[in-house]
Formats: C-alpha cells, structure tokens, sequence
C-alpha cells in the first residue's frame, strides 16, 4: 500500500518521529474511521503526541450536524497562528464535511495541507507527503471506494473491544440525512473477510465486538443473500472467546424476524437494540422518506420483547422536522410512551445544507423545536428513570471501561457497561481487587437515576471479579504505550448513533 513507502519529516524541534492529533468530530462511524487514520498514521512512522505538541493535526469531521461546520472552522482558525510559529506542522481535514466541502475548506482556512475525503482515507500519509513536497494544499476527494476501510491499518481506541464495519454507505434517501451522498451507495463486505477480522480482533484480547454499518440489516442485498445479516450474528456466536457482540444500527424498514430469532438464538449477541423511529408521526416519516409506519415500529419492538424479555431498547428521534404539528408531535410522544425505550438519542432538527428537508419551506420556529425537545426529553428522562429502578435489586455483568469520567473521580466508583449496554457505575468493596478494564465484574445494583445505574456491593461476597482476556489486553496495550497499568484511564469513548445533543 502506498503509505507503507512514505517517510514523513521528522518533528522540526528533534529528531524523534512526527507526532500526530487526531481529532474526531461526529459519529460512531467517525471514530472508527479515526482509528483507521490512526493505524496508517503509525504505520507511516508517526507516533501519538501525548506530551508535545503535535506535527500533524487530522480533523476527522462529520456533517450531519450543522453546528459541526462552525466547530471545525473555529478549531481550524485557533490552529493558524500555531502553524505560522511551526511551519513544519501540517493540518489535514477528513471525513464528510471534507466530502461536502472539497476545495472550500483551503479557501477559508489556506493554512490546511490536506484534504481528503471519506472515500481515500488510505491516501493521507501520501498526500501529506506531496503537499510536503509541493508546497501546495492538496485536496483529493473520490466519488467511490477504493479499498474497504477495514483492509486499512487500524489502531483500536481500547484493546479489549473493537469495531468492525460490514458494509458502508447507504441505499435510503431519508430526506434528513447528508449520509447518502457523502457516503455513496451501500457497499457490502464479503463474510468471511468480516469473520476473520472478528476473529483477528478476538485473537488480539478483544471480548466485544460491534459490527457497524448504516443500515446493518440490509447487509446482505448487494450479493443478493436477504438473509445474511442474521447469518453473520450466528457465526460470531460460534467465535470462541468473543463475549459480547452489538451492533448498529438496524433500520424498522427492514428489520426481519429471522434477526430477532438470531439475536435471541445467540448466547453472546447481547440483550440490547438500538432501533431509530425518528418519529412517531406517521404523516412525517413519510415527509422523511421512512418507509416504515408507527404501528410497524411497534411491531418489532413487540417481537424482539417476545423473544428477548430483558432487551434493552435505545433509539433516535428528531424533534421539529420541517411541517411537524403539535399532532404530530403528540403521536411521537404517544409512541415513546408506548415503546419504553431504554434511552434516547434526542435531535433537535436543524436545516442541514444539502438535504432535501433543508428545503422545505415549512421549517417549524426554533423556539418551537425547543419547547417540544424539552417536553420529549423530561418524558424520556421519566421513563428511562422509572426502567433503571425496576433493575434495582438484579445483578449486573459489567465490561469494565478505561473510561474515568467526573463521577469516578469524585466517588471511587468505576464504570462499564452491562450486558444490556446499559452505564453502571460500581465501586469495589474495600479488600477486594479492583479489575482492569476489560475485566468483567458482576455487581448488585442498588440505585438508578435516568442514565445510569449504581452498584454498590456491601462486602466481598457481593462483588466478583472475573479477570478476562480483554483486561489482559487492556494491561498489555498500557505497558506498550507508557509502562504504567491503572485502573481508569484513556479518554472518552464515543456513543451510538448519530452525533447527538444530549447523549443518554
Ligand atoms: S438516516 Fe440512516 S438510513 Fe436514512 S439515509 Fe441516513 S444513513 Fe441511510
């Protein structure tokens, strides 16, 4: 591959290796292509700048959020000076508001080296070389894919979980969404190149594993298998080692029976679902070009609790799409009360440049969207507060994170994720050994709020620490990168779906 014959410029103040930032801006999808840029960066002699001051900045942007073009362009312009003190330092900028944007991002911000695009992320260690070379900002945007991202080098955010895409782009035309175009049409990877990269990951300490695609249920039509999405989860169940396997996301259109009776049929496919309804307008999700209807929804939410009683259930929802009425927005509040989601990935809808919904002339006023966001999230918050507390008194299986957020570090308590993928923050009873992260403990939980649960053992008998492979990868990544093993450590890591407002 062409970044494996580069050299980048060693940093201008020594010798060592260039040091890179890689700063993510948006979904899920996102940061696993930031993982990717991360892996071809490494593999191109750059190493992470953790206590100096980068060589290399690559924004990896997302465009789904209109907000997301401000956050670039104010970051972008902080970053000038910085360069005119360090003219080895270059800037690139990827991702889809690279895709969107093209040559206009060098017209606002001349100081960028590089521009590329969601379909040539192999191609930045070489157009940060030619950029280099020419002194000139290079700007390469293909239409289509040129290599699978996942055949790319990745470096994973944590060592015992990982992402693996099945397939990218995306065949709907949700009148809301810039995906299609930036993205392109649905491109499906084969199956045995998912499972072996599952099973790499296994066989490098991961216990979790996500498969992710825009649409992860329609995987499968592009080579005329209808049935292989449901396929794939069963093969995963038969990976020894692998403990949890999640996906997302599913789309209610084309969400078939035989997934469900996968998921249920499959022991280490976890008790969860996030299913975006969007709206529970019937009348709007045809204005979105959601091909299914309210009652549909419900259907399968019906049926995955047949089969799945415990299941966790998350979704998306916009507020205020163009021409909603207060009767459409009572239907969605009546299908979120119906549906007792988990949690919900909450939007405010804001005009996205580009999509056919910006141009609708009949946008609701935001202080509309506002008032109806807050009365959707005071409902959700009751719900999903009322749902923790009938947990209070289970046992909960958490994946402890490397996440340490404010609240572990004003309570002791540790953090990780049950089975359900729900958040618990748990503490470890004095005495006891504290787990890695990656390990998995098994916990009481003895208090809830709207967005996490609380697990606190009385004594030892009431916490068990199981120490996994995923721990000891955990504790193995830690002693390559700096030497030092701790219980709480890297930073965040990013949440389901799309970017979001207000994350459960
Ligand atoms: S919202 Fe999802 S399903 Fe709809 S067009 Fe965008 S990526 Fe595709």
């Amino acid at each position: 591959m062409p970044h494996a014959l580069q050299e980048p410029a060693p940093s201008a103040a020594t010798t060592a290796p260039p040091a890179y930032e890689v700063r993510t801006l948006g979904c899920q999808m996102n940061a696993h292509d930031s993982e990717r840029i991360t892996g071809l960066l490494e593999n191109a002699g750059y190493v992470p700048a953790l206590d100096r001051d980068p060589d290399l900045v690559v924004f990896n942007t997302c465009a789904v959020r209109e907000n997301a073009d401000n956050k670039l362009y104010g970051q972008l312009g902080q970053l000038a000076p910085v360069k005119c003190r360090n003219e080895n330092m270059q800037i690139a900028v990827g991702g889809c508001l690279a895709q969107k944007d093209r040559a206009t991002i060098v017209d606002r911000a001349p100081w960028v080296d590089v521009v590329f695009g969601t379909h040539n992320i192999g191609s930045l260690p070489v157009l940060l070389e030619r950029a280099r070379h020419n002194e000139a900002a290079q700007v390469e945007i293909l239409e289509a894919l040129e290599t699978f991202p996942s055949a790319l080098p990745t470096k994973r955010e944590q060592a015992y979980a990982g992402w693996v895409s099945i397939s990218v782009g995306c065949n709907n035309t949700c009148t809301f969404c810039i995906v299609p175009q930036l993205r392109g049409k649905e491109k499906d990877r084969r199956p045995g190149d998912i499972l072996a990269e599952v099973q790499a990951l296994v066989d490098s300490g991961a216990v979790e594993v996500t498969l992710l695609g825009q649409n992860v249920n329609s995987y499968g039509v592009e080579f005329g298998d209808r049935g292989a999405f449901a396929k794939l989860l069963r093969a995963c169940g038969e990976i020894e080692g692998l403990e949890r396997v999640r996906f997302t996301s599913p789309h209610p259109a084309a969400f078939t029976d035989d997934v469900i009776d996968a998921m249920a049929e499959t022991p280490n496919v976890m008790p969860q679902l996030h299913m975006p309804l969007q709206s529970g307008s019937d009348r709007i999700l045809r204005q979105m070009r959601r091909s299914y209807r309210s009652k549909k929804f419900l259907g399968i939410l019906e049926r995955v609790r047949e089969r799945i009683p415990h299941a966790a259930i998350t979704t998306d929802i916009i507020v205020g799409f163009p021409g909603e009425t207060e009767q459409d927005f009572q239907d969605t509040l009546d299908v979120v009360a119906a549906s007792e989601f988990s949690s919900a990935f909450t939007f405010q809808y804001s005009v996205r440049p580009g999509t056919p919904a910006g141009e609708m002339t009949d946008q609701v006023p935001a202080a509309v969207v506002k008032e109806r966001f807050e009365r959707l999230t005071a409902l959700q918050d009751h719900i999903s507060a009322r749902l923790n507390r009938e947990l209070v008194g289970t046992t909960a299986e958490v994946l402890v994170s490397a996440q340490s957020g404010r609240k572990s570090q004003s309570t002791h308590r540790l953090t990780g994720r049950g089975r359900d993928q729900r958040l618990v923050h748990f503490s470890v009873p004095e005495g006891s050994p504290a787990p890695r992260p990656g390990d998995v403990v098994t916990v009481p939980v003895t208090g809830a709020a709207a967005y996490h649960l609380l697990a606190d053992p009385r004594d030892a008998a009431e916490y068990t620490l199981r120490r996994s492979r995923g721990g000891d990868a955990w504790e193995a990544a830690q002693a390559e990168s700096c030497g030092a093993p701790s219980s709480a450590a890297a930073p965040g890591a990013v949440g389901l779906g799309m970017p979001t407002l207000r994350k459960p």
